[in-house]
């Protein structure tokens, strides 16, 4: 019987899909203010004039890490364009098996497609909050309407925001890239993540930039000291349910949303909510930065 039960277990394994076994899954959420060189919005939309070599620049800094994780071992990788239209990734750089996700709304925002078979998280051009005094084009979620967004009473960066998340699947971030401002403030939030940095901030729209290949060189030996020591970095947990405050550069939206119970009005300009957990939190904070009654389609 004894023998029987170890064959069976053993065919079991092997008929068992290569899926099912030695899978490393890899997210790469990648945004652009913290990409080498960028400094204003000439760089960062459609309509700046360096636009198109900068979403190269980006691209090529995604394809880095990817290249770097799965020489280190990741067997499944998700990018997710994660700046502005969320069209700006060149996907034709990518790997063949790599999946890409692009545009807005979607769940989860700058980390869709995080979920519990998720191992880690890596974040690719990440910026500073717009409460950072330092930090080349620091913003949270909105440079146009928002001036500060906090969690369980702390001010909050996308970054930490986003490792938030992924802690509620239990997925570590493992590296970020960025100017320093950025990396120094999701350090303070998450750990001693590794990280690349890209550039050395002078202000809002100035930094001390190294050029795009050394930038490629950096993150790609980041991500590979990242994955050596994978297994010291521990998911970003908050205490749940999530207290969610978010203050608005103008009056109207935050005196509209009180009009809704799930809302407390703090002051003129801000907003408080509260969340079972980062998911719904999440949810509730795209539904307020993208909800328009005129949308269309
Ligand atoms: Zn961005």
């Amino acid at each position: 019987m004894r023998t029987i039960g170890i064959l069976v277990i053993a065919s079991t394994l092997l008929l068992l899909p290569v899926s099912a076994q030695n899978r490393l899954r890899v997210l790469i959420s990648v945004d652009m203010e913290g990409v080498v060189g960028t400094v204003t919005g000439d760089q960062l939309g459609p309509t700046g004039f360096e636009y198109g070599r900068f979403r190269d620049f980006m691209t090529r800094e995604a394809v880095a890490a990817v290249t770097a994780a799965r020489a280190a071992g990741a067997t499944d990788i998700i990018v997710t364009d994660a700046h502005g239209n969320g069209e700006n990734l060149l996907i034709e750089q990518f790997p063949p098996d790599v999946r890409v996700i692009r545009s807005w709304p979607r769940q989860l925002g700058m980390v869709a497609g995080v979920d519990q078979q998720v191992d880690a998280v890596m974040f690719i051009g990440y910026h500073a909050s717009t409460n950072n005094v330092k930090g080349v084009r620091a913003h949270t979620f909105s440079s146009g309407t928002l001036t500060k967004v906090t969690l369980n009473g702390a001010t909050v960066s996308e970054g930490s925001w986003a490792a938030a998340i992924a802690g509620h699947f239990n997925a570590p971030v493992i590296m970020m890239s960025g100017d320093d401002a950025a990396i120094a403030e999701v350090r303070s939030a998450v750990g001693n993540i590794e990280a690349a940095e890209t550039k050395r901030t002078l202000g809002f729209h100035s930094a001390m930039t190294i050029t795009p290949q050394a930038s490629y060189d950096l993150i790609a030996a980041r991500v590979k000291a990242a994955m050596a020591r994978r297994s010291e970095f521990k998911p970003y947990k908050v205490t749940t349910p999530v207290t969610v405050e978010i203050s608005f550069k103008n009056y109207t939206a935050a005196e509209t949303l009180a009009f809704l119970p799930v809302f407390e009005r703090v002051d003129a300009h801000s907003i408080r909510y509260r969340a079972k957990d980062m998911v719904e939190a999440e949810a509730i904070r795209t539904f307020i930065t993208t909800y328009r009654p005129d949308m269309t389609p």
